[in-house]
């Protein structure tokens, strides 16, 4: 099946579970989490139809904007940020989705106010509390979500998760729900410099599950690209 074929596949299935949750279709956008996939994949990507990239890595993402990877659509940052490289994505990036513990909060605040733009982004929040796992507690998003006031470098704009690896179908719903109630929680407070219209959770062996619990982004690696290969 070629790249395009998979993003329609997906499309027909993303309608699909959204209209059994009684949701629009269009309420829900197709990240294509395009790592270890060079630019000219991406493009194809884009061509067909995706709403927007997400990269996992500061190299990748450096490599593959010079080429026009993403070009015409927004790009991500999507994975583990260190704090030491954050230099070479805020400014760079549509949204950084992956804000995950608060010394990248406030690196990612200083270097925006520093290089004079707002960075959209939104909270990781370890929903499963996985120890070995970034991102915040669903305490701790809440108490932030309440703070973003003190970061005039960055807009909050919603939660990103990943929830536990499931071992049967329908075992991360219950994470889904979660993450839904303390979206529409946040939301419900009105804070300052928070603006919630993103909840990006689901991937290729969950998204239908997201989406019938409230997901408004999917981010698809394997389900667009096929499967990766680490060496
Ligand atoms: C790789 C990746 C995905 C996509 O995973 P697939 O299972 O291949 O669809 C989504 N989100 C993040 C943060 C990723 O790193």
């Amino acid at each position: 099946m070629s790249i395009a074929e998979n993003v329609a596949a997906i499309r027909r299935r993303m309608a699909e579970a959204a209209r059994a949750a009684g949701r629009a279709p269009e309420e829900i956008l197709l990240c294509a989490a395009t790592k270890m996939n060079d630019a000219e994949r991406v493009r194809q990507a884009v061509a067909a139809g995706v709403d927007c990239c997400g990269e996992n890595r500061v190299q990748e993402l450096t490599e593959k904007q010079p080429l026009g990877a993403y070009e015409g659509r927004p790009v991500h940052f999507i994975g583990h940020l260190q704090t030491n490289k954050v230099n070479k994505v805020v400014g760079k990036v549509d949204l950084i989705q992956s804000v995950d513990r608060l010394e990248l909060l406030e690196a990612v605040n200083r270097t925006a106010l520093r290089l004079g733009v707002r960075q959209e982004i939104l909270l990781e929040v370890n929903v499963g509390a996985e120890p070995q796992k970034g991102g915040f507690s669903c305490e701790q998003t809440l108490a932030l979500a309440g703070q973003m006031g003190q970061f005039p470098g960055v807009f909050l704009r919603g939660l990103m998760a990943i929830p536990p690896i499931s071992e049967k179908k329908g075992d991360n719903c219950k994470y889904f729900a979660k993450m839904r109630n303390l979206f529409i929680d946040i939301d419900g407070k009105k804070y300052d410099n928070v603006s919630m219209v993103c909840l990006s959770m689901g991937m290729s062996d969950d998204f239908e599950d997201a989406i019938a619990e409230g997901s408004t982004m999917i981010r698809i690696g394997t389900a667009i690209f096929g499967a990766r290969h680490y060496n």
